[in-house]
């Protein structure tokens, strides 16, 4: 085995095809045993339930490695769990988690080469998800299913440094009450491609959704949780039924507690009170903390504290704690580090 040439450190954010993926068939009621097999193209049907009525569901988790060198996932059953979550409210039979878990350390090792080293501060993105494949033309669930995992190496989030980031209050919504935003359905991605693409082009990174029925609480971004900081250091994170539980957000709650000795609160947020907070941090798999310098809402702006220059104090050390947690460099909690080899 031997590393892949690749320039770790200058790696984008983008699909490069590696040598295996992970594939299992639902067909007669059933998960066939699935295999890893080399092909990346999808064959099906033209009238494939995903393709017209979008049934599908994916996870995002990361493989990397850590400062003793091995490689290693950090907790991939809550994916697991997740993605069962998701399937029940699809429609969509459940992958076990326990295959779950399987099928994504058979692929991140069949995949090994394309582990970026510890300390280039890229790693092996790994997608798993799964489809409504027969063809269906009434509006129903497919009756076969397909599950796939593949793996694509990714840059450093942060190139050259952490930069805060400028965000505006969306027009739009992201979520219904009792709608899907609280599974990881592609369908909450397709209906915000035009919030996002407006947003960049008005020269914002992201979009702030509020709550669709009340436009008064904070629910999230397109692709991760908030998490505040009180200016008496309290952590503080929108809970609503429409957001998706971020497994990033959790961890970091839990360690800004039994690590940091911090006061945590999952609680619902009012816009209003934003601008009272110290500092603001989106979290996700990706960048596990993007600092938010600034909140444009409608021309008012609302700037923290911790400026546009660097992460604020306490989410720096929430950063440093996770990602020394999932580097290797401080001690997990018990279950939170899977060895793939
Ligand atoms: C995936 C996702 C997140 C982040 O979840 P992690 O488990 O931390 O990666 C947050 N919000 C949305 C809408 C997501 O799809």
């Amino acid at each position: 085995m031997a590393k892949k040439n690749i320039d770790w450190e200058n790696l984008g954010f983008g699909y490069i095809k590696t040598d295996k993926r992970y594939v299992s068939n639902y067909t007669n009621g059933a998960w066939d045993e699935g295999a890893l097999i080399d092909d990346d193209m999808i064959t099906m049907s033209e009238c494939a339930c995903v393709l017209q009525y979008s049934q599908t569901i994916f996870e995002g988790l990361k493989a990397y490695t850590t400062e003793k060198g091995q490689i290693v996932i950090f907790r991939p059953d809550l994916n697991g769990d997740r993605l069962a979550s998701s399937a029940k409210r699809m429609e969509m039979p459940v992958f076990p988690v326990d295959r779950f878990v399987d099928s994504i350390i058979e692929t991140v090792k069949a995949n090994a080469d394309y582990v970026p080293p510890y300390g280039t501060g890229a790693t092996l993105y790994v997608r798993p998800y799964m489809f409504g494949i027969n063809p269906v033309i009434g509006v129903k669930p497919a009756d076969d299913f397909q599950y796939r995992v593949f793996t694509t190496p990714v840059g450093p989030y942060f190139k050259g440094g952490v930069k805060p980031l400028t965000i505006k209050v969306s027009d739009f919504d992201r979520a219904a009450p009792h709608g899907t935003g609280n599974i990881k359905a592609g369908l909450n991605y397709a209906m915000s491609l035009h919030a996002i693409v407006t947003a960049h082009n008005e020269g914002f990174a992201e979009n702030m959704y509020l709550d669709a029925a009340t436009r008064s609480k904070v629910e999230e971004t397109g692709g991760a949780n908030f998490l505040f900081v009180t200016k008496d250091n309290k952590v503080v994170t929108p809970k609503s039924d429409s957001i998706l539980p971020s497994i990033t957000r959790r961890s970091l709650m839990y360690v800004a507690k039994e690590y940091l000795g911090l006061e945590v609160e999952e609680r619902e947020v009012h816009f209003d009170e934003v601008k009272d907070f110290a500092e603001c941090g989106l979290c996700g798999t990706a960048a596990v903390i993007s600092p938010v310098g600034k909140i444009v809402d409608h021309g008012n702006e609302i700037c923290f504290p911790s400026g546009m220059e660097k992460m604020g104090p306490v989410t720096q050390k929430l950063y440093d704690t996770l990602t020394g947690i999932q580097m290797g460099r401080l001690e997990a909690p018990e279950g939170w580090i899977k060895v793939v080899e």
